[in-house]
């Protein structure tokens, strides 16, 4: 498993080297539906920026962490999928390390919702 920006998987997905069903996409993240999906919807999102882990992230990185979660929001909504007071909802989740389950070393949050049971994380 790559943790080096030059083979790292998601950096392709983000330059577009590697395809990906996009969902969404600006100067600094790019969301796309996960290949292997564990719940109705499945969208990976990630900073075009490499970072290999949270656990790489310090104080500076809080204002990119707190943009990528705005935004997972925000596609939660666009998805149809958002918390609005009624049974909705999504589950947000960042694998950190092998001890995390993580696979693939680029930074990434996990959007899940959908009708349970999921394949994977609960
Ligand atoms: P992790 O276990 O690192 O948190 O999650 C990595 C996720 O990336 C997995 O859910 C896996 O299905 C997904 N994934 C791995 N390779 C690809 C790929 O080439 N394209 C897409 N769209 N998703 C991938
Ligand atoms: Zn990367």
């Amino acid at each position: 498993m790559s943790h080096d920006r030059s083979t790292c998987l998601f950096c392709k997905i983000a330059d577009g080297e590697i395809p990906s069903s996009r969902v969404y996409e600006d100067d600094e993240f790019v969301a796309f539906r996960d290949i292997r999906p564990a719940a109705q919807t499945h969208v990976l999102v990630i900073p075009r920026r490499h970072i290999s882990t949270l656990s790489d992230c310090g104080e500076n990185d809080a204002p990119l962490l707190g943009r990528m979660f705005v935004l997972v929001a925000r596609l939660a909504k666009e998805l149809g999928v958002a918390y609005t007071g009624g049974e909705s909802g999504f589950r947000t989740v960042v694998n950190t390390g092998p001890g995390g389950g993580q696979e693939v070393y680029h930074l990434h949050a996990h959007l899940l919702a959908g009708p349970r049971p999921w394949l994977r994380m609960g």
